[in-house]
């Protein structure tokens, strides 16, 4: 590839898309206004789980959530190998839980559409279910296990791409401030104005600004409407090298996920508080009484570790994947939602596919960054 690439925002998918575009020939630049990975892909609990994250119906958001899944185990060696750092990568399933026998039937019509799209799912219940997860709440009458989902730990993972993209060649300005666009027509340009006004130019740009992209509502004469949702989670430490739970476990109400170094990670809350990353006494509450509905060894425990962070959510909650029919320079890869580790690798690839020029392919057009249509007049 010739042509010459400005990332905006070093977030997971920043990272992503700046080291494909890299091993492609790009030459490229990332932009960043604080520290990579300082904001929601290190907040992240990792969960790599198309299945338990879509339970409706296999749509063009589970398709491209379940392709990403199957580009993990080949992206983190990569990562792996190019940045020389290790991470945790666990490919240890799920149990989706349920508590009612009247649940049991939304379980079973999802095990049988997830079938037919890659999972080898079961249903357990009584002695197997209790063989397969000894601690779970006697409260559980039955579990989905889907064998195929897996988890990383983001914070070292944002931190192995990083020194990956470093290694390639990529170019990482950080703590520059928040950039803006300046120039889209006839090349990209972007000012660093918290930075003594430092100009930056390239060929093309691509946004990957996560839950600031919607900061940019009228810019490209699109309304782009992305918000943060805030997430508020904890941690519980948990003796090295002894399982508190084997599989992922999710619920209604939430996950617990435990890592290599024996923290069980417990998450998230939604809710809406602008740009606000501080935890509050009833968001984490929340978590606690149902965390304790779920493992009743946490009848006791207290987290030692609280934290938050904020979800790119775009109004339908898809991302924002794509080449600006208005502004062809400009390629959008923001609003990832609950699920932007997930689905980095598959970002990375969409966005340098249309950066070579391959032709979207039609089940992308749900994710073309310009369908919440025209900006109203006045916005620029
Ligand atoms: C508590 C919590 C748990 C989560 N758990 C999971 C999970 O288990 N699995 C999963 O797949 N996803 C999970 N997510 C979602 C996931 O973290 C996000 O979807 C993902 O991190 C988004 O990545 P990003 O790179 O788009 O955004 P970010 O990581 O937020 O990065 C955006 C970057 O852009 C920078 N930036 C913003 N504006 C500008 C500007 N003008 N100029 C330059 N830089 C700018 C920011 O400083 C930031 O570093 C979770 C999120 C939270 C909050």
């Amino acid at each position: 590839m010739n042509d010459s690439f400005i990332v905006l925002g070093g977030g997971i998918v920043g990272l992503s898309c700046a080291l494909e575009l890299r091993l492609r020939g790009a030459d490229v630049t990332l932009l960043e206004a604080k520290d990579c990975g300082g904001q929601a892909s290190g907040a992240a609990a990792g969960m790599l789980a198309p299945y338990s994250e879509n339970p409706e119906s296999p749509d063009e958001f589970f398709m491209l959530c379940r392709e990403s899944l199957e580009l993990y185990p080949g992206w983190q060696r990569l990562v792996r190998k190019l940045s020389g750092m290790d991470f945790e990568y666990t490919e240890c399933g799920s149990l989706y839980a349920a508590y009612h026998e009247a649940d049991l039937l939304a379980l079973e019509s999802r095990l049988g559409w997830q079938r037919r799209h890659g999972s080898s799912g079961v249903i357990l219940r009584g002695e197997a279910l209790r063989a397969a997860e000894p601690g779970l709440s006697p409260s559980v009458v039955a579990a989905l296990r889907t064998p195929e989902e897996s988890h990383i730990y983001a914070p070292d993972f944002v931190e192995a791409l990083q020194a990956a993209c470093l290694k390639a060649g990529v170019v990482i300005r950080e703590r520059l401030g928040a950039l803006e666009p300046t120039e889209w027509e006839r090349r990209a340009e972007v000012r660093a104005p918290e930075s003594g006004g430092e100009a930056f130019r390239a060929d093309r740009l691509v946004v990957c600004t996560g839950a600031w992209a919607g900061a940019w509502s009228g810019r490209f004469g699109l309304r782009l409407p992305v918000q943060p949702i805030r997430g508020q989670i904890c941690a519980y430490e948990w003796e090295e090298g002894r399982a508190a739970v084997r599989h992922m476990i999710f619920c209604s109400q939430g996950y617990l996920v435990q890592k290599a170094n024996g923290t069980l990670v417990c998450g998230a809350s939604e809710d809406v508080a602008g740009f606000d990353t501080s935890v509050t006494e009833r968001g984490i509450a929340r978590l606690l009484r149902w965390n304790k509905r779920v493992l009743p060894a946490l009848e006791t425990a207290e987290p030692f570790h609280r934290w938050a962070g904020l979800r790119p959510a775009t109004l339908d909650g898809r991302p924002l994947l794509g080449r600006l029919e208005r502004a062809e320079r400009v390629i959008f890869a923001a609003g990832h939602y609950r699920n932007g580790i997930l689905l980095s690798p598959v970002t990375a690839k969409l966005v340098a596919d249309c950066a070579e020029g391959r032709p979207p392919q039609p089940w992308q057009r749900a994710f073309r960054p310009d369908r919440f249509g025209a900006a109203a007049a006045g916005l620029r």
